[in-house]
């Protein structure tokens, strides 16, 4: 008996769908349950859910908001690592991993707590005699959130945490790749005391993110997912009239210069090339090798991928687990076979990897790849993969470096390791993308800065989290006040001036 993962709605699991899709421990390539995906009227029967719900959440105080948030916060704590268990078992990163997905979004989580502060206003004594002005920030409405595969439980806890203390209702729209651990999160925010309806969730596929697009209720939409995918939600959302956000895909390069620390350097390519499978929207797709340094790195890079622990979540020790699906594991090796097709030169072959355990052979594995000599023009270079592949750009000087990663059409994140402070003061302030590390190879942004990168990897105008993401979800208002005394007499027919 395969378990069905539903929707939730005012607090609710329901399930009266008959599209249904197969998730997979793609460890073991086995079925391990369906998912509902949701038709247009299940998606506004959430949406009507979270309507009703806006008023009274609304209303109510941030700090009251707050305390809910806190307590959600302490029940998160205490069941973290059975949300990672979840994550490991429909995504397949490794258990240590996942515990670092679920941190990571419960520093949101923290931040969010602080809303009473973060929607303070902004007051002017006396504009004109007997005269204020403020503004404050007042919540939308009902809000949604369409997050990717990657990251179940951290890239929607960028949005929600955020979205619901500033007084919005949410409706989030997980990926029906791994679509358990949203259902966890709503039980626990409800455990926590949230009200029915703040806090919906609809499964599904474009069925459902079309209807949530064109739904005159919702007000906003966050979306984190693929370029393509992401531009035309920007683009649709907005002729809908709706606020929108679209993180997009990436390239991420690691400018590599010749005074660099080569054991560390090593260090840090093989986490954030092949951590995760190399399937994070921040990991390092291509090491660009300033110089002569390429004959260092790429001997000890050779070296470390091919020691690689590659296993399933059983084992704490491992460092690499199976990639998400069979689909996105016949594209990863399509782009592996187009890399040998261009001439760059095959380093390690992942598709050449068995994993010893023999219940893991209907698995989705593929192991660390390797490519060297690879040029601006390859589609390995210039596309995402999204899988454990790292390409290998040799360059002869820091300029020829910067244009390389400016010339990029993604912009999410870059790392420079080097020595040089001026190297790497240069490096950050010339750079086209949104987050830079200098000797930090994934530079996540922490949750009171906001995340975001510039091209091709976000449509919009504001980041995901932080203050950015407060703005994102509010809306300002600007108040003038005054009381009798102060009203002059007689109307007034030109531009009213500071008296
Ligand atoms: P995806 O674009 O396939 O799916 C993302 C979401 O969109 C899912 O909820 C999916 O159900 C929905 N969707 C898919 N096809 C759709 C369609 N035709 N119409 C409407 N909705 C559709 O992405 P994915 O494979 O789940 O995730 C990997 C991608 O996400 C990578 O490109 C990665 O770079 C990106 N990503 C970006 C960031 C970032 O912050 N920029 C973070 C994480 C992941």
């Amino acid at each position: 008996m395969t378990t069905t993962i539903e929707h939730y709605i005012n607090d609710q699991r329901v399930s009266r769908d008959d599209r249904y899709q197969d998730v997979f421990n793609p460890a073991t390539g086995q079925v391990t349950g369906r998912v509902a995906l949701a038709s247009q009227q299940t998606v506004a029967e959430a949406v009507a859910a979270a309507k009703v719900a806006f008023s009274g959440w609304s209303d109510t105080p941030p700090i009251r908001r707050a305390r809910v948030l806190f307590e959600y916060l302490h029940l998160l704590r205490e069941r973290k690592d059975e949300l990672a268990r979840i994550i490991t078992a429909e995504h397949g990163k490794v258990f240590t991993d996942a515990q670092g997905e679920v941190d990571r979004g419960i520093d949101i989580l923290e931040f969010a707590c602080g809303i009473p502060h973060l929607l303070k206003g902004e007051h002017t004594d006396q504009v004109s005699r007997g005269m204020d002005n403020w503004t404050l920030r007042q919540p939308l409405g009902v809000v949604a959130g369409i997050t990717p595969f990657n990251f179940p439980v951290m890239v929607p806890m960028w949005m929600y945490p955020l979205a619901i203390a500033a007084g919005n209702t949410f409706i989030l729209k997980p990926s029906p790749t791994d679509p358990s651990a949203s259902l966890f999160m709503a039980e626990l925010l409800r455990e926590a005391g949230l009200p029915a309806g703040v806090f919906n969730v609809v499964q599904g596929d474009k069925v459902a993110v079309d209807a949530l697009l064109e739904h005159p209720d919702v007000k906003a939409i966050s979306f984190v997912g693929s370029t393509p995918i992401a531009q035309h939600i920007y683009e649709t959302g907005a002729r809908h009239g709706k606020r929108v956000q679209g993180l997009g895909g990436a390239k991420n390069h690691m400018v590599v210069m010749p005074d660099a620390d080569i054991e560390r350097t090593v260090d840090a390519l093989i986490g954030a090339a092949y951590g995760s499978a190399g399937e994070r929207c921040m990991a390092i797709s291509v090491a660009v090798l300033v110089g002569d340094v390429a004959d260092k790195i790429v001997p000890a890079l050779v070296r470390r991928a091919s020691e690689l622990r590659i296993t399933d979540g059983r084992d704490l020790k491992a460092e690499m687990g199976p990639i998400v699906s069979r689909a996105a594991l016949q594209r990863i090796n399509g782009y592996i076979a187009q890399g040998v097709e261009a001439g760059a030169q095959l380093l390690l072959d992942g598709r050449d990897y068995t994993p010893a355990e023999a219940d893991l052979r209907d698995g989705f594995w593929l192991g660390a790849t390797l490519f060297d000599h690879v040029t601006a023009d390859m589609s390995i270079y210039r596309e995402e993969i999204f899988g454990p592949v790292l390409a290998c750009v040799r360059v002869s000087d820091f300029t020829e470096a910067l244009t390389l990663v400016n010339e990029h059409e993604f912009g999410n994140g870059v790392s420079c390791f080097t020595r040089d402070g001026n190297v790497a003061r240069e490096f950050s302030r010339r750079i086209e993308v949104g987050m830079v590390g200098i000797n930090v190879p994934i530079p996540v942004p922490m949750a009171w800065h906001g995340f975001g990168g510039w091209k091709k990897s976000l449509f919009g105008d504001m980041h995901a989290y932080g203050t950015e993401g407060v703005r994102f979800y509010t809306k300002q208002k600007s108040i003038m006040q005054r009381w009798s005394e102060s009203i002059e007499k007689g109307a007034e027919f030109s531009m009213p001036v500071s008296r």
